[in-house]
């Protein structure tokens, strides 16, 4: 159930209604916009009987939601969330910016990388502490130490870290030292991880799982919202099918797909979606074209000595490269406002 408020409803009676919910045992999601509040419902099993709200002081209506997700969609939040991480922002007019490596290797090969961010204009690094690898025996990361390079980085540049978290304690750690909590493809039905995440005060950035359904997808972020935290950015980065010219299928029409059912800011991985070097700008730019908010993309300062995902990693310059030509097709659609 969602109840929607009145536009001059008062925070008072919002507040009252927040009371009301969680006296039937239930929490409160109360989502403010530019017109109007509306407080979503969770925690209930069965249907919630609309008449403890109807006449309370300031509700306009208690609506049903027929769908399977309920705060992560436009019937709560017709605005787009903007998710602010200090002075930056993903899902407003700017285009976000993530890059870095796949993985944090070594001091020396993070500085050289994070140093061509900055120079970009970039306002997010990323980089992986802890690595999801399809081997045990593959690279798994540097951990805890990976994390203190990227804090040492964040000093250095002022930007925004973005990494992995894999399990719980890995979110302990990633909040320690960065600003945004990834969530790999791998993780995105690990739902005592997703619930972790929803109780932290850093934004989430959920990647799509491998063969994950747009439902699947948002229902992943559903339960991160569900535990409170609606700093959450979704990310694009491809899907398996039957295609052998790349390394997953970039799904550029979840952009609008997402678009139409939440209010949540999605972002773009043409480094994953395709796996192949070459590949990365034309679909970076498709990305920007087809409307998303952000792109994430793996840079390295010497790709073929990568430890980790060099096939697709952009050398410093071709990774400029792409910057100027993603800015420029932002500059001309923005106005147009892409839906
Ligand atoms: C990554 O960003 O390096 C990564 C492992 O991504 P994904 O979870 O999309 O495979
Ligand atoms: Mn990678």
């Amino acid at each position: 159930m969602l109840i929607v408020m009145k536009t001059d409803a008062t925070v008072a009676q919002v507040e009252a209604v927040v009371r009301v919910i969680e006296a039937l045992g239930f929490r409160a999601h109360p989502m403010p916009g530019t017109s109007r509040t509306a407080i979503g419902i969770t925690g209930n099993q069965g249907a919630v009987d609309a008449t403890h709200f109807e006449n309370l002081p300031g509700v306009s209506e208690a609506v049903r939601v027929s769908k399977p997700y309920k705060l992560v969609t436009l019937d709560i939040r017709s605005e787009k969330t903007i998710v602010q991480v200090g002075d930056a922002t993903i899902g407003g007019d700017e285009l976000a910016i993530i890059a870095g490596p796949c993985a944090i290797e070594t001091r020396d090969q993070a500085f050289a990388v994070a140093e061509a961010v900055r120079r970009s204009g970039a306002k997010f690094f990323r980089g992986g502490a802890f690595k999801p690898r399809t081997s045990p025996y593959a690279f798994q990361g540097l951990g805890e130490a990976g994390l203190k390079i990227l804090e040492e980085i964040r000093e250095t540049y002022g930007l925004k870290i973005v990494t992995e978290a894999l399990d719980e304690a890995g979110v302990d750690l990633v909040e320690r030292y960065a600003d945004v909590i990834q969530i790999g493809a791998r993780s995105m039905q690990n739902f005592t991880l997703l619930r972790r995440a929803g109780k932290s005060r850093l934004p989430v950035l959920l990647k799509r799982g491998l063969s994950a359904t747009l439902d699947e997808w948002l229902l992943a972020a559903e339960y991160i919202m569900s535990e409170g935290n609606y700093q959450i950015v979704l990310c694009e980065r491809g899907i398996r099918t039957f295609a052998q010219h790349t390394r997953n299928t970039l799904d550029l029409s979840a952009v609008p797909a997402v678009r139409r059912i939440s209010h949540l800011p999605v972002i773009v991985d043409p480094s994953h979606g395709t796996g192949k070097n070459y590949m990365v700008t034309p679909l970076a730019r498709a990305g920007v074209a087809v409307g998303a908010d952000g792109l994430i993309i793996e840079v390295h300062s010497q790709p073929d000595h990568a430890l980790c995902d060099g096939a697709q990693a952009l050398t410093l310059d071709q990774y400029e490269q792409l910057v100027s030509e993603v800015r420029a097709i932002h500059d001309v659609i923005v106005p147009a406002t892409v839906t």
